[in-house]
């Protein structure tokens, strides 16, 4: 990172030159990366953390004696650290795994599959990527629970009057995101685990969008899992943490078992190591999750408010553009909003949009988003999705409008 950073006054564009990839050109253009909400980019940092490790350090973790094997281990432990530091939480409860789909999965199989019975119901809001949905669909089937579903209006707000009506008796879990990955809403978190805590309801609250974006401090939402993604938030691919109460950890099975999460193993039983290791079975994805050590402290030193400011920014910029373009919808108008717009164009396909986004140099997301439900919802079986970050500029918001309205005179 441009390492004298003044979280004061940001040189956004020094900010930008710290992400190699952002230089390519795309078709015979430059590239204007509009799907960070897919995957965010990677500063030269963190590239560089990853490739150090495996020049240097490589070893596996927790296990050898020898100089290499305590290095990767107090590396792959500082990471866990400052990423607890990050989101204000215990380092303890923090399990470190791929993502958050990973995470998700943990607490079903973990923690819904052993409690939930017949008469039992899981609630979920509308606007949910797959990734809580589908675990708590197999986890329904296995115990015999049912899922009920919170709804939205029309702009892509959560109903809160709904969402707490339907916080009836036979409720034992809420999964809630906390930003949608196709409306950009950020949902209340806070308040909605208060309102579901106070109905001894538990909540699993999906961050993968919120850490990229906002300063979030997990112990003041007072959920009581929260599972995120690393590689949405400049880290690498195959990093992410469940956070969970200690209590939860204390009282779950493990998910996987081998080594790593063991005290003792016997024929005759097993004494299984204390949280978080209870739930790292196998060798974890060491470089990456250092690597995600190293994001965390390129973010830390650019500051989450700096952050949120300026993509509060180029979201304000992006929706002006946009509101321009005749025939464009946008899809999801709730007040409060990430960077992230999904919208049609009359007359064009989303994926024929994307298409010829793309020979102008433009990347932008066409599809389903993992999130079908919300398809139904509008009615339609794909949007376009421009998801932005910090590292995009105003002449990008500029040269992606230009784009669309030359896609649109093209398919006129
Ligand atoms: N939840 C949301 C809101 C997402 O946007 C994503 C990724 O797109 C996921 C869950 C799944 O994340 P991962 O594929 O990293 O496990």
């Amino acid at each position: 990172m441009s390492a004298q950073i003044d979280k004061a006054r940001i040189d956004w564009n020094a900010v930008r030159a710290d992400f190699p990839l952002l230089t390519r050109e795309v078709n015979g253009k430059p590239l204007v990366y509009f799907d960070s909400a897919n995957t965010g980019q990677k500063p030269a940092s963190v590239i560089e953390t990853v490739d150090d490790f495996y020049r240097r350090h490589n070893a596996n973790v927790s296990r050898a004696v020898h100089t290499l094997g305590s290095e990767a281990t107090d590396a792959y432990e500082a990471a866990r650290t400052k990423l607890a530091g990050f989101v204000n939480v215990h380092r303890d409860e923090l399990v470190l795994c791929s993502g958050t789909t990973f995470a998700i999965n943990v607490v079903a199989y973990s923690w819904a599959l052993p409690r939930l019975k017949p008469g039992d119901a899981i609630l979920l809001t509308r606007m949910e990527h797959h990734a809580n949905i589908v675990p708590w669909q197999l986890v329904a089937e296995r115990t015999g629970a049912t899922i009920k579903v919170a709804e939205i209006t029309r702009d892509g707000t959560l109903d809160l009057d709904a969402l707490y009506k339907a916080m009836t008796p036979d409720v034992k879990l809420l999964g809630v995101t906390h930003v949608s990955n196709v409306l950009g809403t950020i949902n209340p978190v806070r308040e909605i685990c208060r309102e579901a805590r106070k109905r001894g309801i538990a909540t699993v609250v999906d961050g993968s969008q919120a850490l990229p974006h906002r300063c979030v401090d997990i112990t003041a939402i007072g959920c009581d899992f929260y599972a995120f993604t690393g590689h949405k938030m400049c880290g690498p691919t195959g990093t992410g943490a469940l956070w969970a109460r200690k209590e939860h950890l204390a009282a779950m099975p493990p998910f996987l078992g081998g080594g790593e999460m063991i005290k003792e193993v016997r024929f005759d039983g097993t004494v299984f190591n204390d949280a978080p290791h209870k739930f790292e079975a196998g060798t974890p994805n060491i470089a990456g999750h250092i690597g995600l050590g190293a994001a965390v402290d390129y973010l830390d030193a650019l500051g989450m408010a700096n952050v949120e400011a300026r993509e509060a920014e180029l979201l304000a910029h992006l929706n002006e553009e946009l509101t321009r373009i005749e025939g464009l919808r946008i899809v999801g108008t709730a007040r409060d909003k990430a960077a992230v717009v999904s919208f049609l164009v009359e007359g064009a396909h989303a994926h024929d949009l994307a298409t010829l986004l793309d020979l102008q140099g433009v990347a932008v997301r066409s599809g389903h988003h993992c999130a079908h439900p919300l398809m139904h919802f509008y009615g339609v079986a794909a949007t376009c999705r421009a998801s932005l970050a910090f590292y995009n500029t105003h002449d990008e918001i500029e040269t992606f409008a230009a784009a669309i309205h030359k896609v649109r005179k093209l398919l006129a």
